[in-house]
């Protein structure tokens, strides 16, 4: 009876510290990465209402804060706001879009109204410009509720580059840097050089399916090499989990492998599932994202009276 009672006791702390362990994880809020650095990358579950897991991140500098990327929402943009007021109280000097994605870009009018300057690649302020508004109406097709999209609007970067720009944020300096047409026609990275830090924004997938359906393969695949000759020791992807040099080369062998199987099969047949299905057969294990494989083969591959 005692060895029972203490058997029961034992899986109740188990139970306790499995459930403890996931309150935490969800809670967690900001990582921190480096003094004054951090990434927002606590959202494991890949909803749409969680910014389909996107991430983003922080860096503190003397005289204000930049923020790395807006998540899907104002509601999503409130959140990580919060969370940043649990750091730090300064105000919010800059805001920079990797790239115009709405699980990226759409948070943008909460961190504006609290003055940040938004800055983005000239290519993909033109993209969120053309497509921004069209896409918010549509939300509920990317299984976003009203309720969830409740005070989203779309505001554009009012500064924008088209190869590199520094920001000078007090003791610390950021390098914007576009390197060729590639996740999107305008994706940029953000890099901390003295910290050995890059936030790749969807450059970069680790362990989540990428989403290619605009992809530029040539162009993604030079990023990931400008991205191997870096500095860098710590790499914040747009999903998935930190990351460091040894994911952009599976990055690199992962999209090499989609493209060369799409392809031959899509000479074959028009049918994204059956293409998808054959796929998932060769790609490698990861563990988000999988709802993109037939979306990146029948915007990507297949000719468009077929999707
Ligand atoms: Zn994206």
């Amino acid at each position: 009876m005692k060895m029972k009672v203490k058997r029961v006791a034992v899986i109740c702390a188990v139970i306790l510290i499995v459930a403890l362990g996931k309150s935490v994880y969800a809670q967690q809020g900001l990582t921190k990465i480096a003094d004054n650095v951090y990434s927002y990358v606590d959202v494991k579950n890949a909803e749409p209402g969680n910014s389909f897991a996107a991430n983003a991140g922080i860096i503190i500098g003397t005289d204000g804060i930049l923020v790395v990327d807006t998540l899907v929402s104002a509601k999503e943009a409130q959140r990580f706001l919060t969370d940043i007021r649990k750091v730090s109280s300064k105000p919010i000097k800059y805001v920079v879009n990797t790239h115009y994605h709405l699980d990226h870009a759409y948070g943008n009018g909460v961190f504006a109204k609290e003055g940040g300057i938004l800055i983005g690649s000239t290519a993909d302020r033109k993209n969120l410009e053309q497509k921004g508004t069209a896409t918010l109406k549509r939300a509920g097709e990317y299984g976003l509720s009203e309720e969830e999209m409740r005070g989203t609007e779309i505001v554009l970067p009012s500064v924008t580059f088209t190869d590199r720009m520094t920001v000078y944020l007090g003791n610390e300096t950021v390098e914007l840097m576009y390197v060729a047409p590639s996740h999107t026609e305008g994706s940029v990275l953000v890099y901390l050089p003295e910290r050995k830090i890059l936030f790749a924004g969807d450059i970069l997938f680790t362990d989540f399916h990428p989403y290619m359906g605009e992809g530029d393969l040539a162009g993604w695949l030079t990023a990931l090499d400008y991205i191997l000759g870096l500095d860098v020791a710590t790499i914040v992807p747009g999903h998935g989990p930190i990351s460091a040099k040894k994911d952009v080369e599976k990055m690199k062998a992962y999209l090499k492998l989609f493209d060369r199987k799409a392809r031959d099969l899509a000479a074959q047949s028009c049918d994204a599932d059956y293409i998808a299905a054959e796929l998932r057969k060769s790609l490698p294990r990861r563990s988000q994202g999988e709802f993109l494989i037939p979306v990146n083969v029948s915007e990507k591959y297949l000719p468009v009276k077929a999707r």
